[in-house]
């Protein structure tokens, strides 16, 4: 079963008496533990996609079914839970808390959604915050840290509650090549160690090779669909 398969799906802004249509019925499939990519020019609808695929805005038309779940069907509440409960988000400025350490940060999670244990949340977020690299710096603010190192603490952060699914918008924006790399191949080794799905959008072509799946888009349309060097 395909992790994430949208048919004829579109959203369609309204301002005022103006329309906007921002996603104009694509189709695409994206099975489990894929690294994939939404790549297009600013204003193609890459975000718009990405935040209906974890609920945080509903299609206008369309089908869009994620982990098996018609989420066109779930309300603000419901949406909210099925989202804390299996999709993690990465975010081109990070949005990390900026009075929680690092640790706190990663740790947020499992406090506020999913109300784990103390030694286990404990646990956890220690093995995470190794698993980014991070053990060194779990006590330093985010105003502390460089861009790199933040974006370490939002991978940590999406993956703490064991997602199935992390939507990353543009996480490579904010940083310079090198770190944007890294990053990117950060995601690649967590999609390895713990097959969780990775599916981020980028307008940089260099960093869009580093997908293994790519969606091309133009005008809140589907251009191509390729496969990347890996594929
Ligand atoms: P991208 O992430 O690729 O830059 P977006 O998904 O943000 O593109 O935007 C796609 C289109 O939808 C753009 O024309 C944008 O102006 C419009 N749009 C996005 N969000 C809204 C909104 N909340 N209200 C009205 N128009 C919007
Ligand atoms: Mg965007």
């Amino acid at each position: 079963m395909s992790l994430i398969r949208a048919e004829k799906l579109t959203k369609t802004y309204r301002a005022g008496d103006v329309e906007v249509p921002a996603v104009r019925g694509v189709d695409f499939v994206i099975e489990p533990a894929s690294f994939a990519a939404f790549v297009g020019p600013s204003g193609s609808g890459k975000s718009t996609l990405l935040n209906m695929v974890g609920c945080l805005d509903t299609p206008s038309g369309g089908r869009l079914t994620v982990l098996d779940t018609d989420v066109a069907s779930l309300d603000r509440r419901t949406g909210a839970e099925f989202r804390g409960r299996h999709i993690g988000f990465i975010f081109q400025d990070f949005n990390l808390i900026p009075v929680l350490t690092a640790y706190e940060n990663i740790e947020y999670p499992l406090i506020m959604v999913q109300e784990w244990p103390a030694a286990r949340r404990r646990e956890q977020v220690m093995r995470m915050l190794a698993a980014v690299g991070m053990a060194n710096q779990a006590n330093k603010r985010p105003d502390q840290l460089s861009g790199g190192q933040k974006q370490r603490v939002a991978v940590a952060r999406a993956l703490v509650a064991n997602s199935r699914l992390v939507l990353a918008d543009e996480p490579t924006a904010n940083l310079d090549h090198d770190t944007a790399y890294r990053i990117i191949a950060l995601m690649k080794t967590m999609r390895d160690e713990l097959k969780t799905t990775f599916v981020f959008s980028t307008h940089d072509p260099k960093i869009m090779r580093e997908a293994e799946v790519t969606f091309t888009l133009e005008d809140g349309r589907l251009a191509q669909n390729s496969a990347g060097k890996h594929g």
